[in-house]
């Protein structure tokens, strides 16, 4: 759509810089469009559906470019329409016209870096566009409800301050990809992060140098993560189903209290991973610790069932510590569910075996660590200690 008319161009940011601006009105053809398509192979971003007004005078006839939010867009030609239909002027949606704020002129501001308590904001609020916020440094004993309320931050860096507990609606920060927390007072991670929003959007999290004991079964449920840091903390024991996390490439838990590792983390498929410093114990599959009633409870049995030949449940079916239980099943290395009645011990596992580059475990070169194995019944521990006593006669 073109229009030829005389138009004035007023740079909005003239004022603000304290400066004037005397615009003065040119003959000029005006143009509702979408930028064209670039040549493929050229790349940069493409044009996709962003809408320009472009103003072309005799001075400049390539003319000049101005982007166009759709949704303004739409109420300012809905308002040129009305006024060329003729609609009493009282009835129209019209501005007065006044000068802009300095808020409706600035660039909105996306970052903010804060290093030292003095440089905190007390009184004002973060600016909403923000999407990047860093407060490090600043004594912080809890998570400021104020960055709560900023929905477009992707990145939020808190650490070195002295935050004991998150807040549940950390979680509603719906665009969250990056969370460090490393050098707080954090004692655990609740399930209610783990069941939030951010599933779908956290990548990074650096939880290291803070006291947590253990994280919950529903951490992996965190299915996007990337990267996690969990170094120097009191992990007595990782999330028992971390195999879950399939997008999992850097972890480390290095100096933690962890004497061995679940099952599951055979699972994983790292980039690199950083073990070193945990009190690992030294397996011995001979001296297993044994949870197996036989003949099996009605319970186990029913358990085993509806794990094994995937029946579903949930909530509406079963009471809800039953449907509890059944998420974190263990599974034989026959491939059978069991639930409370197995056998426990743990072997040696290469590290190697789940990601590239392995960070050693000691002093002494090892890249080896102790993993859990269940069996569900006799035979198949048996058969295990067959094949075991074989190999390392
Ligand atoms: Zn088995």
């Amino acid at each position: 759509m073109r229009l030829q008319c005389e138009v004035e161009v007023r740079s909005r940011l003239l004022p603000t810089c304290g400066l004037r601006g005397r615009a003065k009105g040119a003959h000029a053809l005006l143009s509702l469009g979408r930028q064209p398509d670039r040549p493929p192979g050229r790349g940069g971003p493409s044009a996709g559906h962003s809408v320009y007004l472009m103003v072309c005078t005799a001075r400049d006839r390539a003319g000049a470019r101005y982007k166009a939010n759709a949704s303004n867009l739409k109420t300012f030609l809905a308002a040129v329409r009305l006024a060329h239909r003729g609609t009493d002027v009282e009835a129209l949606p019209l501005s007065v016209l006044v000068p802009a704020k300095t808020s409706e002129v600035e660039k909105p501001k996306t970052k903010m870096i804060i290093t030292s308590r003095r440089d905190y904001p007390l009184t004002k609020n973060f600016p909403y566009s923000l999407e990047h916020l860093q407060a490090s440094y600043c004594k912080l004993a809890r998570v400021d409800m104020r960055m709560l309320c900023l929905k477009k931050l992707r990145k939020l860096d808190l650490s070195h301050n002295h935050i004991k507990k998150l807040p549940e609606t950390i979680g509603d920060l719906v665009s969250l990809q990056e969370l460090n927390l490393h050098n707080n007072h954090l004692e655990s991670f609740c399930v209610a992060l783990c069941n939030s929003t951010l599933q779908k959007s956290l990548q990074f999290l650096d939880l290291s140098q803070n006291k947590i004991k253990a994280l919950p079964v529903q951490f992996c449920q965190l299915q996007e993560l990337i990267h996690l840091k969990l170094d120097d903390n009191e992990l007595i024991r990782l999330p028992f189903k971390m195999g879950q996390l399939s997008q999992l490439r850097f972890l480390s838990a290095a100096r933690n209290k962890l004497p061995f590792l679940p099952s599951d983390f055979r699972n994983l498929s790292l980039e690199k991973l950083d073990l070193f410093g945990n009190p690992f114990e030294q397996p011995n599959p001979l001296v297993p610790s044994i949870q197996l009633k036989i003949p099996l409870t009605l319970l186990e049995s029913a358990a085993r069932a509806t794990v094994n030949y995937r029946i579903p449940y949930g909530r509406h079916l079963l009471p809800s510590h039953l449907c509890e239980d059944l998420e974190v099943a263990k599974t034989c290395q026959c491939g059978n569910a069991c639930l409370s009645c197995f056998i426990q011990t743990t072997v040696t596992m290469n590290l190697h075996y789940v990601a590239h580059t392995v960070v050693l475990v000691d002093n002494m070169g090892g890249t080896e660590a102790p993993i859990v194995c269940y069996f569900c019944s006799l035979t198949c521990y048996s058969q295990f200690l067959d094949r075991y006593l074989q190999s390392n006669r």
